[in-house]
């Protein structure tokens, strides 16, 4: 079988095509009834020769993934769960906020990373995502919009560490950005890391313009190796520095993430080491608090240690926003979708309103 999806993301369709005895600009029309109509079928294609259909559908297929699950949340978040050929699940999500139409994408099945507070990684990492299964949840979630209206944003905040599988993601990202694929401006793409420098020096050296915002969780390396264990190896400095060169070198400002964690991150004496740390950077630091993972020990801080983090931070002029995430109530966050479809804790099929 040919998987269409990977083959346009690995801009392989034209010599597929030729394989096929078609004409070139078949490959064209094959292209636009996937990425630009957002068709589920061959039949569908309707300028292609009813012969020619019924060849397709008996050697490609256009995707590899199923949707094992889709859920619904009343502000209009959407959440995927895709089973890929071999089993594996990961998580999609769309999000809706005025004109904005953001996807938040998975780079892995799993992930090695080990953030005691995260839900993807508690089994670990099983693969790294294909280009094509990256692109394939950006053009699923695209299906649930109607005719009119396009993808604006892309976070690649799903399951799995991006900066793990960063040939694969930027091949994927490629196809958003291209004209021929989603269109999507590299600014308006962000890819979230727990900070892998030399995957951060080569997004620097290809010179790319996506938005990079990097997972501190703590403002000490005692505490972050703690808090995320791969920082062991790795170290706040080398990861500040080589963000700090992605900044001078794309331009695009840097975002830090920070999730809240009650009793462990959320101290006064931890902000005011943040805000020294973060002091001069042209940066924005995103604080997350804690979105609960059944079965993990962590709180989420409460309103009144929120704000006084908040507050200590503002006090040395450091920009932060708090994040609260959307569609909590169908388990959007991080890995918790997967986990509760292994454990059977929820059917699998139908729709939550
Ligand atoms: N591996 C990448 C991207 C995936 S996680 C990274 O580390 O950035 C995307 C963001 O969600 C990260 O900042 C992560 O720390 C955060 N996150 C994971 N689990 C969370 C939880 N239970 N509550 C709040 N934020 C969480």
């Amino acid at each position: 079988m040919i998987d269409l999806v990977e083959q346009i993301v690995g801009h392989q369709l034209e010599a597929t095509v030729k394989e096929l005895g078609q004409p070139k600009f078949r490959a064209k029309q094959l292209r636009e009834w996937i990425v630009q109509q957002r068709v589920d079928s061959f039949e569908a294609m309707t300028n292609l020769p009813k012969a020619l259909r019924e060849k397709l559908a008996e050697s490609c297929r256009i995707w590899t993934t199923t949707v094992a699950k889709h859920t619904t949340a009343d502000d209009g978040t959407e959440k995927l769960l895709v089973q890929l050929h071999d089993g594996g699940r990961i998580e999609c999500v769309l999000l809706r906020d005025g004109d904005r139409r953001t996807i938040c994408i998975s780079s892995q099945v799993g992930c090695a990373m080990g953030c005691v507070f995260c839900a993807s990684g508690l089994d670990g990492v099983e693969r790294n995502l294909t280009a094509g299964e990256i692109a394939e949840q950006m053009l699923r979630l695209q299906m649930l919009l109607p005719a009119g209206e396009r993808l604006s944003h892309i976070v690649v905040m799903g399951m799995g560490e991006p900066l793990a599988n960063v040939d694969r993601l930027l091949q994927a990202l490629n196809f958003a950005t291209d004209e021929d694929g989603l269109g999507i401006s590299a600014r308006r793409i962000t890819i979230s890391t727990v900070g892998l420098p030399p995957a951060i020096d080569k997004l620097a050296k290809l010179d790319t313009r996506f938005h990079l915002a990097v997972s501190l969780h703590a403002p000490n390396d005692e505490l972050r190796t703690q808090i995320v264990p791969v920082n062991k190896n790795i170290g706040i400095d080398a990861i500040l520095q080589a963000a700090d060169h992605y900044f001078d070198v794309s331009g695009r400002r840097l975002t830090f993430e920070y999730v809240l964690l009650s009793d462990l991150n959320d101290r006064p004496e931890h902000a005011q080491q943040l805000a020294r740390l973060l002091k001069g950077r042209p940066a924005l630091l995103n604080v997350i608090p804690y979105n609960p993972v059944p079965g993990l020990p962590y709180e989420t801080p409460s309103i009144h240690a929120q704000q006084r983090f908040r507050e200590i931070l503002e006090n040395y002029g450091i920009t932060v926003k708090f994040r609260h995430r959307k569609g909590d109530k169908i388990n959007a966050a991080c890995g918790q979708l997967r986990r509760l479809s292994k454990e059977n804790l929820v059917p699998l099929e139908g729709t939550i309103r």
